[in-house]
C-alpha cells in the first residue's frame, strides 16, 4: 500500500478514536463541573422538529411504525404516542413530563428509527416480540418554555373542573410561570378517579387528581393498552437529575440513575388494597435497563467497565412515597415501572458529551427490550439491583 494512503488511513484512525471515546463512561467523568450554568434548548429536538421526525419515521418504516395523537396540551399542541412491534408485550415509555428534560426524547427517536427500519435480529426480535408505545414529548408546552411544569392556570382548572370552584388548590399547582403542574403528581391509582374539591387538601403522601390534559392523555392511553393486551407489561419514566452528583465512594459523575417506584417501605400496608403492586418485579425491569447499559458500555469488556456501563442507583430511601407519580399509580395496577435520571446536560459540553448521554438512555431502553423479547428479564433477580453503586 503506497505511503500517502497508509498515513492517510492513520489520521483517520486517530480521529475516529479521538472522536468516539472507548467506555461511555470515560468521556462523562470528564466534563467540567466547574462552572455550572442553566440547561439551555438550544441544540434540542423541539416539538416541531420532533413531528416532522415521527413523520419521517413513520414513512419510512414500511408500516411498522404508527403514530397516534393522544390528546392535546392546553396550548393546543397535539401529544404524539408512536407505536412499534407486534408482540403481546407492552413497553410504554415517556420523556419530557418535565418540560426541560430532554435527553430521553432524542433518545426515544433514535430507538424509533432503528426499530421501525433496522434488520438485524435483535431489532427483529424486539419488533416480534414487544409492543413499544413511546410517548416522546409527553408535556409539549412545558418543553416549549423549557421549563419542569406544564401551562395551566389555576382559573383555567376551574373552569374545566366547576367543582372545583371554593376548592384550596392542590399541592403541585404554582402559580409561578403563569401557573400550571408537575403532570408528575398528578397521577392516581384509580383510573376512574375524577377531581373532587374534598381530595384537595390532601399532599404528597396521596394520589394526584388527573387534572392536567396531559395525565389524562396518558391514562387513556394505559386503560386503552390494558383492554387490548390484558396488562401494560412495563412502563418507563425518563428524566434528568443535576449535572455533577457522584457515585458513592468515587470520583465518577452519576451517568443515569435508576429507580423502582416510591411507594414507602417494602410491602406497605397503606397499599395493601392494591394486591398487583410487586416491587422486586419493577426492580428486575431496572435491572434489566442497568445490564443493557452494561452490554454496550464500550471496551468490548462490559465486566471491566466501570459501573455498568453508567448505571447507578437512584435515591430511594424507604419513606419516600409519591403515589401521585405517573410510575407510583402504573405500579400500583401490576405494572413493572421504571425511572431514568440521566445526568443533566450542560450547553458548554457540547454534542460529544449530549451523544454519549442519549446512547447511555437508548442502551438502558434496550435492555429492557431485549429481555422482555426473549423473556429473560422474568428470570433476573430484582435484588440484583442493589449491587449498583448508589450516588448519593
Ligand atoms: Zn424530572
Amino acid at each position: 500500500m503506497p505511503i500517502r494512503k497508509l498515513s492517510f488511513l492513520f489520521v483517520a484512525l486517530v480521529l475516529l478514536i479521538t472522536q468516539f471515546p472507548l467506555g461511555a463512561n470515560a468521556q462523562n467523568g470528564n466534563a467540567d463541573c466547574s462552572n455550572l450554568t442553566d440547561p439551555s434548548v438550544e441544540g434540542w429536538v423541539d416539538y416541531e422538529q420532533m413531528v416532522k421526525s415521527l413523520r419521517q419515521i413513520e414513512k419510512t418504516s414500511f408500516g411498522r411504525v404508527e403514530l397516534d395523537v393522544i390528546g392535546q396540551s392546553r396550548l393546543g399542541k397535539d401529544i404524539y404516542a408512536a407505536r412499534v412491534g407486534t408482540g403481546d408485550r407492552v413497553m410504554l415509555v415517556t420523556s419530557e413530563i418535565h418540560g426541560n428534560e430532554k435527553t430521553g426524547t432524542e433518545a426515544l427517536l433514535q430507538m424509533l428509527k432503528e426499530l421501525g427500519s433496522g434488520n438485524n435480529p435483535e431489532i427483529q426480535a424486539i419488533r416480534n416480540n414487544v409492543t413499544i408505545v413511546a410517548v416522546p414529548k409527553f408535556n409539549p408546552d412545558g418543553a416549549d418554555l423549557n421549563q419542569r411544569q406544564n401551562v395551566f392556570p389555576w382559573e383555567e382548572v376551574v373552569n374545566t373542573f366547576p367543582q372545583l370552584k371554593d376548592a384550596k388548590r392542590a399541592w403541585y399547582y404554582s402559580a409561578s410561570r403563569g401557573g400550571g403542574f408537575d403532570v408528575n403528581r398528578d397521577f392516581n391509582p384509580d383510573l376512574n378517579y375524577e377531581p373532587r374539591a374534598e381530595d384537595m387538601t390532601k399532599d404528597g403522601s396521596q394520589p394526584g387528581f388527573f387534572l392536567t390534559n396531559e395525565s389524562r392523555a396518558l391514562r387513556n392511553l394505559y386503560v386503552n393498552l390494558k383492554k387490548e393486551f390484558g396488562e401494560v407489561e412495563a412502563y418507563v419514566d425518563l428524566h434528568h437529575m443535576g449535572a455533577c452528583n457522584k457515585n458513592e465512594g468515587s470520583d465518577q459523575y452519576v451517568t443515569v440513575s435508576l429507580d423502582y417506584p416510591p411507594l414507602g417501605p417494602e410491602n406497605n400496608p397503606k397499599y395493601k388494597q392494591y394486591p398487583l403492586l410487586d416491587q422486586e418485579k419493577s426492580r428486575r425491569y431496572v435491572l434489566a435497563a442497568a445490564l443493557g447499559m452494561k452490554d454496550h458500555a464500550g471496551n468490548g469488556n462490559a465486566e471491566t467497565s466501570p459501573f455498568w456501563g453508567g448505571a447507578s442507583r437512584y435515591f430511594h430511601a424507604s419513606d419516600r412515597d409519591l403515589p401521585g407519580q405517573a410510575r407510583s399509580s402504573f405500579a400500583l395496577n401490576g405494572t413493572a415501572t421504571v425511572l431514568f435520571e440521566v445526568r443533566g446536560q450542560q450547553h458548554n459540553w457540547g454534542q460529544k458529551q449530549k451523544g454519549m448521554l442519549t446512547k447511555a438512555v437508548k442502551n438502558g431502553l434496550y435492555g429492557i427490550a431485549n429481555r422482555m423479547a426473549d423473556g429473560s428479564v422474568d428470570k433476573l433477580n430484582g435484588n440484583d439491583f442493589y449491587n449498583l453503586p448508589k450516588y448519593w
